[in-house]
């Protein structure tokens, strides 16, 4: 079985290495052949920096060792999301990973519900905000690869990050391609036969993955597959992009957790990495000067990057031999770190249901539905955050806010 990945940015570099080590094993001979071809001229989107905690079954299954991957992609942990004024100004809730486990007869909610209040939710069920607040990391130096008592996930570098996997996986015997896709061959039945680059290759493979971020090269231009927009629930669509060395702005720790500031239009993203903090921020044209007033004047002389994005998800990512992952698939915005998380998702369902014997139609159904359910629950999770926001001192928070703002779902969720 040949699969060919299309794109070398976090998802075709995280699908290569989980396919090969989940599929093959490592160091054992191998029935699947992986090979990736990316663009050196295209370029990753280079960003991707937040994750949850599932990233550590990924990166567990990938077998590589959690220190040579801190060390090498710039990691640090993340424990928590604080968000900062987005129910009303001046407040703050935290968003931790970690808290007691729910079981059937969790009385927890309710019991909080009819509590006073005063102490917040999260506080209730985790010691994990005393962690954050005081700048603790969320295991012990001689704790296991991947183990700890407190769920935690990792802040990290997007290029060292899709580096790091891409030398682990060349050299595991995944077959490496610098060159770009110019033409797509398909079969009479749909189903592509050949990817052709601009240095006049012709490469088959049984299975494509379309891992060509927002240029949706396979899925999108070649087989055509819709793209359903999420624009009504989810308002932004850009961002501004800006790397802040410490020594620009000294802190005494590097955070243990992810800070989003609700501002005017959006929100400010503040990401502690190893060497420098990362920082995004959604509005329209004036973000950037909203986002250099945010972080003061220490950030003058810094470049900013502006990223557009159309939030949404293609229809059915898997269709005849090409299953899109990554952005290719789709997209919410950066809010709550869902990016790397669909990748996952994607990898660990495709390898789960992976078509050995080549009969896929069950198969494909049976991952289109899985998807479509992870990205709506995701959306309604995201929407959440903006309609019950108190906040509406701006046309940006007035819309957001706003009753048809509300997904289907989760307007019945409230309803219960
Ligand atoms: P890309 O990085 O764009 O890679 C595309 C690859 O395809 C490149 O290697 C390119 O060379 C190749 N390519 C394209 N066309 C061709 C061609 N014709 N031939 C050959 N190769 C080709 N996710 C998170 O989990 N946490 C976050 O905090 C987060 N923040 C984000 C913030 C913003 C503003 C945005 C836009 C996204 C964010 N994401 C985040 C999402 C995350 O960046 C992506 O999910 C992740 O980086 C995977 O991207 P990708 O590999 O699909 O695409």
């Amino acid at each position: 079985m040949r699969v060919l990945v299309v794109g070398g940015g976090s998802a075709g570099w995280i699908t290569a290495a989980y396919l090969d080590a989940v599929l093959n094993g490592v160091g054992t001979p191998k029935s699947v052949l992986v090979g990736l071809i990316e663009s050196e001229k295209i370029g990753r989107i280079g960003v991707g920096e937040a994750t949850i905690p599932t990233i550590k079954r990924t990166l567990e299954r990938i077998q590589i060792p959690e220190r040579a991957f801190m060390e090498a992609a710039d990691a640090t942990f993340k424990q928590a999301i604080r968000f900062d004024n987005w129910l009303h100004e001046g407040h703050h809730y935290y968003h931790p990973f970690d808290r007691l486990t729910a079981t059937r007869f969790d009385r927890h909610g309710l019991r909080w519900l009819a509590s006073d209040r005063s102490v917040p939710y999260a506080e209730t069920v985790t010691p994990q905000i005393k962690l954050c607040e005081e700048g603790l990391a969320p295991k012990r130096p001689d704790d296991r690869d991947y183990q700890g008592n407190i769920a935690y996930a990792y802040h990290m570098d997007a290029e060292k990050f899709a580096e790091t996997l891409r030398d682990l996986a060349v050299a595991r015997g995944v077959h490496h391609m610098i060159d770009d896709v110019s033409e797509v061959e398909q079969t009479e039945s749909g189903d592509i036969a050949a990817v052709k680059t601009e240095s006049g290759k012709r490469i088959e493979a049984d299975l494509f993955i379309d891992c060509t971020g927002f240029a949706r090269v396979l899925i999108g231009k070649t087989l055509g597959v819709p793209f359903e927009s999420y624009k009504d629930w989810l308002l932004c669509d850009g961002a501004v992009a800006m790397r802040v060395p410490y020594d620009k702005k000294p802190q005494k720790n590097v955070r243990p957790y992810t800070t989003a500031t609700a501002l005017s239009s959006g929100w400010v993203w503040d990401i502690g990495l190893s060497d420098r903090r990362g920082t995004d921020f959604l509005t329209d044209e004036e973000a950037e000067a909203e986002l250099r007033a945010h972080e003061g004047p220490h950030c003058d002389d810094l470049p900013a990057r502006v990223l557009k994005f159309n939030s949404g998800r293609t229809e059915t990512p898997w269709v005849g031999n090409c299953v899109a992952i990554g952005l290719s698939a789709g997209f919410l915005e950066p809010l709550e770190s869902t990016g790397l998380y669909f990748v996952e998702e994607g990898v660990d369902y495709l390898t789960e249901l992976f078509p050995r014997f080549g009969a896929m139609d069950q198969l494909r159904d049976l991952y289109n539905q899985r998807m479509r359910e992870r990205y709506e629950e995701s959306v309604d999770f995201i929407n959440m955050h903006y309609v019950l926001s108190q906040r509406r001192d701006t046309p940006f928070w007035r819309e957001a806010t706003a009753a048809h703002r509300v997904t289907p779902r989760l307007q019945a969720l409230f309803e219960r």
